[in-house]
């Protein structure tokens, strides 16, 4: 019988067992961790495959953190009590939510406003892995030193998220971790448009070029490349 959320842990329980210790960082590891980036536009079922990956490490009993973004309140700012916030030394917040896929599955997490605090928080041997929902949210410079050095001390990290805003900006973080990942997980939604299997691109509905607008179906659909073209046209004509 699987137990929901088994081995998934908060900053809480580490703390709690380990203290805040920068000294961490001086650990030498003795292997690396790998790297799975799962991209792909929004509605294909990323957060569900890191779903189903936390819920394969619950069952083989690998400790692991599941990290999102405190911006993406609408789909993951499930508060479990006010009092669950904490500030960090280094004025970070955090508290606990969920992460959840638009059919509304969902895994407790850790949200987060930014990701330099798993570098104190990296302690040898007491978790396995981490899981970084949104990882695109992340694009102030932190993601892919944090990533690296996760990897860096034998943790191995499941990270999802965009490449291409919905103007073809490239999330450059999101792209890096891509070229460094041991594997590489492309997915492709239903295009709202033509209804082909083949969306790899997100259509705003809205017309501004606000690289990060955080929404969901009320602003953005998943389209094929050609519906894409031929909506901003119409869009903006
Ligand atoms: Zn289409």
């Amino acid at each position: 019988m699987f137990l929901f959320n088994d081995n998934v842990l908060t900053l809480d329980d580490i703390i709690e067992e380990n203290g805040i210790l920068e000294d961490n960082l001086k650990i030498i590891p003795t292997k690396l961790g790998t790297c799975k980036c799962i991209y792909g536009p929004m509605f294909s079922s990323k957060t569900t495959d890191l779903i189903a990956e936390s819920e394969k490490l619950s069952i083989a009993m690998k400790n692991h953190l599941i990290i999102s973004n405190i911006k993406d309140k609408k789909r993951s700012f499930t508060r479990i009590n006010k009092s669950s916030d904490v500030f960090i030394d280094d004025g970070s917040t955090y508290c606990e939510g969920y992460i959840t896929t638009f059919s509304g599955t969902k895994r407790k997490c850790i949200l987060l406003n930014n990701l330099m605090i798993l570098n104190i928080l990296i302690i040898k041997t007491y978790f396995e892995y981490v899981i970084i929902d949104e990882g695109h949210l992340y694009e102030e410079g932190s993601l892919s030193k944090i990533v690296l050095n996760l990897i860096q001390h034998g943790i191995n990290v499941y990270i999802s998220g965009l490449l291409l805003s919905s103007d073809l900006e490239m999330f450059e973080e999101m792209t890096f971790i891509n070229a460094i990942s041991d594997e590489k997980i492309e997915k492709k939604a239903v295009c709202s448009n033509c209804n082909n299997m083949k969306a790899t691109l997100n259509y705003k509905k809205e017309k501004n070029k606000q690289k990060i607008q955080i929404g969901s179906d009320n602003i953005y659909i998943s389209v094929c490349r050609l519906c894409y073209f031929i909506l901003n046209n119409k869009k903006y004509t």
